[in-house]
């Protein structure tokens, strides 16, 4: 398989036509061994955040060998690929058959609720199966999170002992504790706070948890949105977890997503047509950049120009559409390119290893990436691949302020269109 160097030796070699996610596989190991060594408990990696093939064999590869899957197509998909894996079904919500296949057909022992409702279908969905390890969902308040998953799912706390009762109850093997603080969760006491209400809920049940999984959130870095150190978060959990009244034995897991997949791949696309500081892509909302749409983050960018030679003045903002006919394929960014960016030019969009590729989609004929392994840094690292900060060129268009990234200074430009038509 051929490794590139750089970007510009891709678009020499084969001037892609489609978009083209760039992928590092060391930065997947890294992340994951990362992780192994400083997390104190499993990590089991949230399949949702990127599912590609080479994904799942770096991390099986590098040592990682628990999985949390939410529907019976990641089973299927981990399976395949790590037979031996510790799956975990860990969405509270799921089919009657996607129970039954996962614990008859593929040996799935773990799975998670948030109702009395989802509990008792668990139990009949596997035959009142009594080597269930069950593990009850927390709501959480979501608090220093910019994707935060609190309206969902969970149960409340004043449900939250009842039903940490009953599946106390239900199983002879373990039952366990769980909670989401958010995707991109900024702030390392986010999981103490969850840690110490999961802890008062146990104790008003009156029962011992066997497991305490303080789930996702685990940030990475991206323009105007640079996290404390990891170390940090791993510090507060340890401390939070002595201070939860647990036993001996009870079991810490995690689940991130993703930290593990997040710095790993860039997408190369192409500008198809400029319009003042608007660039047309081939690559959009429907394809890898659909945070860069709904939750307007401006990933960094890179141009990457086929004749080699050097793009010339400074750099502006600029803001993105993608290839669909639908209004809404539109990234406000702003993305800072050089001011002659033009039709031809590749640009690179770093940090889209996490819910990039993962959420590409077929609307309109567009969506499908060709991927190709690279053996250069990540644009940004929280691993020491690369620089822990995104430089963002005028430094006064963002501040980040209480975890929200404040535009000061949009980019002028035309309308920005809110209705659909398609
Ligand atoms: C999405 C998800 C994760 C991973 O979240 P990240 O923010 O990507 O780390 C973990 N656990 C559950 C239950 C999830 O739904």
């Amino acid at each position: 398989m051929e490794i590139f160097p750089t970007a510009l030796d891709l678009v020499r070699k084969q001037s892609p036509e489609r978009p083209v996610a760039m992928v590092r596989r060391a930065a997947v190991s890294v992340a994951a061994q990362w992780f192994q060594a400083n997390f104190k408990g499993d990590v089991f990696y949230a399949v949702k955040a990127n599912p590609s093939t080479w994904v799942i064999e770096t991390l099986r590869d590098a040592g990682i060998s628990s999985f949390d899957v939410a529907s019976l197509g990641e089973v299927e998909l981990v399976r395949s690929l790590a037979p031996e894996a510790r799956l975990a079904f860990m969405h509270p919500v799921k089919s009657r058959s996607a129970i039954t296949r996962a614990y008859f057909d593929y040996g799935v022992r773990t799975f998670s609720l948030d109702t009395h409702d989802e509990l008792r279908k668990i139990l009949d969905a596997t035959g009142n199966a009594k080597d269930l390890n069950l593990i009850v969902r927390l709501a959480t308040s979501g608090e220093g999170s910019n994707l935060p998953l609190t309206n969902k799912f969970g149960a409340q706390a004043h449900e939250a002992p009842a039903l940490l009762l009953a599946t106390r109850q239900a199983t002879q093997d373990l039952m366990g504790i769980s909670f989401h603080v958010g995707s991109q969760c900024m702030r390392p006491t986010a999981y103490a706070a969850a840690m110490s209400a999961a802890s008062r809920s146990l104790v008003r049940a009156g029962v011992f948890a066997d497991i305490v999984d303080v789930g996702g959130g685990f940030p990475s870095v991206y323009p105007g949105m640079v996290p404390p150190a990891l170390a940090e978060y791993m510090d507060v959990i340890d401390r939070a977890f002595e201070d939860m009244k647990v036993h001996e034995t009870t079991e810490l897991w995690a689940e991130p997503g993703r930290s593990l997949v997040a710095e790993s791949t860039s997408v190369l696309t192409r500008v198809e047509l400029r319009k003042g500081d608007a660039l047309y892509l081939n690559d959009g909302s429907y394809g890898t950049l659909f945070d860069a749409t709904h939750a307007k983050w401006p990933f960094p960018v890179k141009l990457v120009r086929a004749d080699g030679t050097d793009a010339e003045g400074e750099l502006r903002p600029f803001r993105f559409y993608g290839p669909t006919c639908d209004s809404i394929d539109h990234m406000p960014g702003p993305f800072w390119l050089p001011a002659d960016v033009r039709e031809g030019d590749y640009i690179e969009i770093g940090m889209l290893g996490a819910y990039g590729v993962a959420m590409a989609t077929g609307f309109n004929g567009y969506g499908q990436t060709d991927t190709v392994f690279m053996d250069d840094a990540p644009m940004a690292s929280l691993f020491g691949l690369g620089p822990r900060h995104i430089s963002t060129p005028r430094s006064a268009y963002d501040t980040y302020e209480d975890n929200k990234v404040v535009r000061l200074n949009r980019p002028k430009g035309g309308k920005r269109g809110k209705k659909r038509s398609k």
